[in-house]
């Protein structure tokens, strides 16, 4: 069975940046990686190479910023005055929780000065490119429940939403 549309995935993964540090991995963990072939819930460039892959293949694969994260965007960070945080204390790097226009999202502090901050609403990886290693671990067909879900469910069919 190869890896197409509609096929729950597990895989282990190692992403590393461009200097060959790892951001992040499940390889050794014992738990992989599930997600359903097509529905987007992986970054753009990964699922494309996923496609035709096999069962027990490993393989390496670069994924431009642009179908990872996505680019850059200046545009999403902005400064803040101090007096709007309520007396909490924050520390440049720590992720905090947002409500804007758009929702509930999640920003970096970038900056803290005596009298604001600034957040930064980019994915931490965006304007990177992406280096994974992937062993694909499981191919199996997603049952109509899952694919209507839009998420792989665990071998009991127990799950958290
Ligand atoms: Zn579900």
């Amino acid at each position: 069975m190869k890896i197409e549309n509609n096929k729950v995935v597990g895989i282990e993964y190692t992403l590393k940046d461009k200097d060959g540090g790892v951001v992040d991995t499940n390889a050794g963990s014992g738990e992989p990686l599930y997600f359903i072939q097509g529905l987007g819930t992986i970054v753009p460039g990964l699922e494309r190479a996923m496609n035709g892959k096999a069962l027990g293949e490993s393989f390496d694969v670069t994924v431009k910023a642009a179908d990872g994260y996505g680019e850059f965007d200046a545009n999403r960070k902005r400064r803040i005055p101090k007096s709007a945080l309520n007396g909490m204390e924050v520390q440049v790097g720590q992720m905090l929780q947002a409500s804007g226009p758009e929702g509930a999202s999640v920003v970096t502090v970038s900056d803290v000065t005596e009298t604001e901050i600034e957040i930064d609403g980019n994915h931490p990886m965006a304007g990177k490119d992406l280096f994974f290693s992937i062993k694909v671990t499981e191919i199996r067909d997603a049952t109509e429940e899952e694919i209507s879900h839009g998420h792989a469910h665990g071998p009991d069919g127990h799950h958290h939403h």
